[in-house]
C-alpha cells in the first residue's frame, strides 16, 4: 500500500480557500500539491476582511497568524447605529474575545492575510503554484482525475491528478463541471443584494474629529436602515486605512445576473442609496474618490446536492458562497481545507475508492455547519434591513436590552452566536468524527 501523502494534489484557486487548503495539506506532510490561479498573482482589491478567532486557531497551527495579527486591528467591541440618526441602537463590549476564545477577532487587509499564507505556503517545497493557469474542463474524476488547463500565454494543457480541490470561488468551473457529471443543477438562492467597498485614508478623514474617531476605534460600527446597513472598521495596526463595506438592494446587476458579478459603480448613485443616512455617513461617503467606486453582486446559493464526485472535491465559495453578514466566509474557506488535509492525512489507503470516501467525511463534517451558517448570515441581514414595522421595532426593542438577555439581533455581534462560532474546532470536530462516518460509507 503507497503512502496517502505521495499522492499528487491539484487545488484550483489561490483564493483564501486555496492558500489555507495547500498550507494545511504540506502541513500534514503531503509531498506534491499544485495550486492554479487564474490571476497573474495574488491582486487583491483594496479590502478589508474580518478574521474571527475560530480562522486564527488553523492560521496559528499553520504558522502564519502570529504576522496576520500584528498587522490587523484587534476589535474590542461593536456599535449598532440607527443610520438615519447616527443613534446608538446597542454598543456590544468585546474586550475579552482573546481570553474566552483563545484567539482575538481581528480586522485586516484582505493582501495581508493572503500575502502571509501565501509567503508561508512558499516556504514549503511541497508547493508548486501556476499563475495566471485557469481550469477549462474535467475529463476524468476517478481513479485518476483528468483535467484541462488554459495557461494564459499558451496553449491548453492536460493535467492528471490523484485529487482535484475546487477552490475556485463564487464562480467556480469545478463546482460546474461535477455538478454536470453527476446531472445536478446548482440553485443560487436570489439575495436582492449588492454591496459597495470602500477604503479611506487617514489623512482624507484628518480633518474631521468625528470621522478621526471613527478611524482610532477599535470598534467595529453597523449603521442600518430599511433594504440597506453599512459596517465599517479600521484595519491596521497604524489605524491609516478605514474600511467600509455596504449592503443595498441590487439594482444593477438584476437585470443581466449571468454577465458579471462587480462593476465599477458611479459615485451619485452610492450617496443616493444612502441619502436617508445621517451627515457622518454622508461625509465618510463622500470621501471616495470619482472613479473609486466599486459594486458587488452578493451570492449565495441553496446547500449544494453534493461537494465531491470521485476524486474532486469542492471547498470554500465554490461550495457555500454567503452574504458576508457573519464575517465567515473566508473563515469557514480556511475552515475546509484544514479538515480535507486532516481528513486525507487519515485515510487509510491510497485507492481511489478510498480517497472518495475520505472526501465525503470531510464533505459530511462540514456541509451542515456551512449550511446553518450561510442561513444565519442571510436572516440576521433580513433583521438588519427591517423597516418601520412591529418586526423592527421588536428587534429594536432586543439591541437596548441585549445586557439583559445576552442576544443581539445582529447576530455577529451577539455573544451567544459568537460563542458558538468562536469555540468551532473543525480540526477536533472531524477527527472525533472521522471513524463513524467514514464507517457509514
Ligand atoms: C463584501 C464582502 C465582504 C466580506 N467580508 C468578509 C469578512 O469580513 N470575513 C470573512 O471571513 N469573509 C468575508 N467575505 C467572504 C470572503 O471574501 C469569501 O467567502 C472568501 O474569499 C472565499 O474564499 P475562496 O477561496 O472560496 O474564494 P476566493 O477567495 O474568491 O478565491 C477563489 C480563487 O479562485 C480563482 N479562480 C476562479 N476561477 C478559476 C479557474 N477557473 N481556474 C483557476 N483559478 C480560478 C480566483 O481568481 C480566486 O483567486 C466577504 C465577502 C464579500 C463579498
Amino acid at each position: 500500500m503507497g503512502d496517502v501523502r505521495n499522492l499528487h494534489i491539484a487545488i484550483m484557486g489561490a483564493g483564501m480557500g486555496g492558500l489555507g487548503t495547500a498550507l494545511a495539506l504540506s502541513k500534514k506532510g503531503f509531498k506534491h500539491i499544485d495550486v492554479y490561479e487564474t490571476a497573474s498573482d495574488l491582486g487583491f482589491v483594496g479590502a478589508g476582511i474580518q478574521m474571527a478567532p475560530n480562522m486564527g486557531r488553523i492560521l496559528d497551527k499553520l504558522g502564519c497568524w502570529t504576522e496576520i495579527e500584528g498587522e490587523s486591528t484587534c476589535v474590542t467591541g461593536s456599535s449598532i447605529r440607527q443610520g438615519a440618526t447616527n443613534v446608538e441602537l446597542a454598543h456590544v463590549d468585546m474586550p475579552d474575545i482573546k481570553a474566552k476564545y483563545g484567539y482575538s477577532h481581528c480586522c485586516g487587509h484582505r493582501s495581508s492575510l493572503a500575502g502571509r499564507m501565501y509567503e508561508a505556503c512558499k516556504k514549503e517545497s511541497s508547493i508548486n503554484f501556476y499563475f495566471s493557469t485557469s481550469l477549462e474542463d474535467i475529463t476524468e474524476f476517478s481513479p485518476r482525475v483528468s483535467f484541462t488547463v488554459l495557461p494564459r500565454d499558451s496553449e491548453p494543457r492536460r493535467v492528471h491528478a490523484d485529487i482535484l480541490l475546487g477552490c475556485d470561488g463564487i464562480k467556480s468551473v469545478t463546482r460546474e463541471k461535477l455538478l454536470q457529471q453527476v446531472g445536478a443543477i446548482p440553485e443560487e438562492a436570489e439575495t436582492g443584494q449588492a454591496a459597495y467597498r470602500i477604503m479611506l485614508k487617514r489623512e482624507d478623514m484628518a480633518h474631521d474629529p468625528d470621522l478621526l474617531a471613527l478611524i482610532d476605534s477599535d470598534e467595529v460600527v453597523r449603521w442600518v436602515g430599511e433594504k440597506r446597513h453599512i459596517i465599517a472598521y479600521a484595519i491596521d495596526e497604524k489605524k491609516s486605512l478605514y474600511n467600509i463595506s455596504t449592503a443595498q438592494p441590487d439594482d444593477n446587476f438584476a437585470t443581466a445576473p449571468s454577465v458579471t458579478y462587480t462593476t465599477k459603480g458611479s459615485k451619485s448613485t452610492m450617496l443616493k442609496v444612502f441619502e436617508s443616512f445621517c451627515p457622518l455617513v454622508q461625509n465618510m461617503l463622500n470621501l471616495v474618490p470619482e472613479g473609486e467606486v466599486c459594486e458587488w453582486r452578493l451570492r449565495m446559493h441553496k446547500p449544494l446536492p453534493t461537494w465531491t464526485h470521485g476524486s474532486v472535491a469542492l471547498a470554500g465559495d465554490a461550495c457555500h458562497p454567503t452574504l458576508p453578514h457573519l464575517s465567515q466566509g473566508a473563515a469557514m474557506a480556511i475552515e475546509d481545507g484544514a479538515t480535507i488535509a486532516e481528513v486525507l492525512s487519515r485515510a487509510p489507503g491510497t485507492e481511489p475508492e478510498t480517497i472518495a470516501k475520505c472526501l465525503k467525511v470531510y464533505e459530511m463534517s462540514r456541509k451542515e455547519w456551512t449550511s446553518n451558517l450561510v442561513q444565519m448570515a442571510f436572516m440576521s441581514g433580513r433583521t438588519l434591513h427591517l423597516g418601520e414595522s412591529k418586526a423592527k421595532e421588536e428587534r429594536d426593542r432586543m439591541f437596548q436590552e441585549h445586557k439583559a438577555n445576552g442576544s443581539v439581533p445582529d447576530k455577529w455581534t451577539s455573544p451567544d452566536v459568537q460563542k458558538m462560532i468562536y469555540t468551532n474546532d473543525c480540526v477536533e470536530k472531524v477527527n472525533s468524527e472521522f471513524d463513524s462516518f467514514y464507517a457509514s460509507l
